[in-house]
């Protein structure tokens, strides 16, 4: 009786290591990326061109900051290939979902890897800075992934809110530097996934790179060029694009995006408008947008979108809204 079986055993493991070897050698095989927000998706499709195929978790129209991923986030990644995130804080939910998805041979990306780090120094950021401030990336990486941990050895004031930034500026895409930087993590991770396509990878990450230099280089000739180097904006995001060029940045709400402001931050931002010749205020679609209309009310200034690239907008490309990101702010600061 057994016997009959083991015939039948072996044909069924021959045809199952046939089919194996068939799809391996799929021609149009794409690999499946993850991504966590629109930003990545952007460098995801600038490195993989056709031969990616992504998935976004945070859907188009939220906000990131305040994001909590779903039971299908969890589902998608069982069967991607790679998981790309920012990192330095920005998705504190990665580890769990991660682990969540039980999916062994997932390769996870944190594009933030190798990056020059912008700690806070804010009041809100000041309230977040512990040991991290002084121990440098790797303790930092450490508290940032450790979103739950208690740190009994920290001295600095304890946890105010639910969340742990780890005294971080999360916003490293919003810099064409940092972009770079993301650009070149996801890179190394296609190649290790997919090394038949290796030259792909490198030539677009090239040109890309070649895209965010040119358009780095235009600008900084001509932020050099402007006497005002402040503006204010709807949440304070574009810390590492202002340190990129020099500039400096107020906001309606804080790095985390997190409360609207009192009556008197308020008028702490309008003196500080009026102090800095402030004759814009940056709206962003899905922070505060009302807020930035009273204060700019206010002190007589005019109100223009910019982009946070933290969820699809009006279906522009990173390097489209970033140059009219960089363009609207040096415009603000010489009209
Ligand atoms: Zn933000």
């Amino acid at each position: 009786m057994q016997k009959k079986w083991i015939p039948l055993l072996c044909a069924l493991m021959l045809l199952g290591a046939g089919t194996l070897a068939a799809h391996a050698l799929d021609v149009p095989h794409k690999l499946k990326v993850t991504v966590t927000f629109n930003a990545m998706r952007e460098f995801v499709t600038a490195v993989g061109g056709d031969k990616v195929e992504i998935t976004t978790i945070v859907p188009d129209g939220m906000e990131p900051h305040g994001f909590e991923p779903k039971a299908r986030d969890i589902a998608a990644l069982s069967s991607a290939h790679i998981l790309v995130y920012s990192g330095l804080g920005m998705e504190a939910w990665v580890d769990d979902v991660t682990k969540a998805a039980n999916n062994p041979d997932l390769i996870v990306v944190d594009a933030s890897q190798g990056a020059d780090i912008l700690y806070l120094e804010d009041a809100h950021g000041a309230e977040h800075v512990g040991e991290a401030d002084h121990q440098g990336e790797e303790q930092a990486k450490e508290d940032n992934h450790s979103e739950e941990a208690n740190h009994p050895g920290q001295d600095g004031p304890a946890e105010t809110d639910s969340h742990n930034h780890g005294g971080i500026d999360p916003h490293l895409w919003l810099s064409l530097k940092g972009a770079a930087v993301q650009a070149g993590n996801i890179r190394d991770a296609l190649v290790s996934a997919d090394p038949a396509n290796k030259d792909s990878y490198e030539q677009n990450y090239a040109a890309f790179a070649a895209q965010l230099d040119d358009l780095f280089t235009e600008y900084e000739a001509k932020f050099q060029t402007t006497t005002r180097k402040s503006f204010v904006t709807g949440h304070a995001a574009f810390g590492y694009l202002c340190r990129d060029f020099g500039l400096h940045q107020n906001s309606v709400e804080d790095v985390f995006a997190e409360g609207q402001p009192t009556a008197q931050q308020l008028a702490k931002l309008v003196a500080y408008s009026r102090d800095n010749n402030v004759t814009t205020i940056f709206s962003e679609s899905m922070v505060s947008p009302q807020v930035s209309q009273t204060l700019a009310n206010e002190i007589g200034a005019k109100v223009e979108t910019i982009y946070t690239i933290a969820s699809n907008e009006n279906d522009l490309s990173y390097l489209e809204r970033m140059r009219f990101n960089l363009e609207t702010i040096y415009a603000s600061l010489t009209d």
